[in-house]
């Protein structure tokens, strides 16, 4: 997605060998007409799938799942990194490892979001080994309902393990900006 890629290489900021900070206009503060184009990326590569819901992960996956909501017309849900005393039984949880924090956290959603017989398309910020997609498929799995595809707006696509163990498991993965290497504090794309 070219908007997306001219995006990264002006403001994105090569933190070392694995981090890329995109907090000018995803993590942190956030460009609406870019996530709108994203939103209508995800929509234009998942037509025809029969899409009933998104499933993502708080918080920054919220930004990027929610204009693809509203173009596709279906509800947004997103899992919660911090068990909550109000839902215990009434929802589904798993334990995802954090890139970035480097701490493993019970993710959770209220079942009642989340029933059975669901196509769902599941929406991150970044994949980098694939932690955070593969806990939220574990809890769309756990509701039986189907991951319909995996949709992912940054890819660290030179990060071992991240879409070949998304696409070992079965699952459709579509990223819109494939990172291919950082080299000299700049980014280069895979395609
Ligand atoms: P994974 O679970 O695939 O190992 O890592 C993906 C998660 O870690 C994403 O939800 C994202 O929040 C975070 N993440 C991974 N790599 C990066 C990165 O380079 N930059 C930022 N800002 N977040 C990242």
């Amino acid at each position: 997605m070219k908007l997306l890629k001219e995006k990264i290489m002006s403001e994105g900021l090569v933190l070392n060998d694995a981090i890329l900070k995109v907090d000018s206009f995803l993590n942190h503060q956030i460009d609406p007409e870019l996530m709108m184009e994203i939103g209508k990326e995800f929509h234009r590569r998942f037509s025809g799938c029969g899409i009933t819901k998104i499933f993502t992960i708080e918080s920054s996956g919220i930004a990027c799942a929610l204009p693809a909501g509203l173009c596709m017309h279906v509800p947004v849900v997103f899992a919660r990194k911090q068990k909550s005393a109000l839902m215990s039984s009434e929802a589904y949880s798993t334990k995802v490892y954090s890139f970035t924090k480097k701490i493993t956290s019970d993710v959770t959603v209220l079942k009642k979001f989340l029933p059975a017989g669901e196509k769902i398309l599941i929406i991150d910020d970044f994949l980098a080994n694939g932690e955070a997609a593969l806990g939220l498929a574990n809890i769309v799995q756990q509701a039986g309902s189907e991951v319909v595809g995996i949709g992912i707006v940054i890819e660290k696509s030179f990060q071992p393990g991240g879409r070949q163990r998304l696409i070992d498991a079965g699952f459709r993965v579509e990223s819109l900006a494939r990172v291919q290497a950082f080299k000299d504090g700049k980014v280069i794309f895979a395609e």
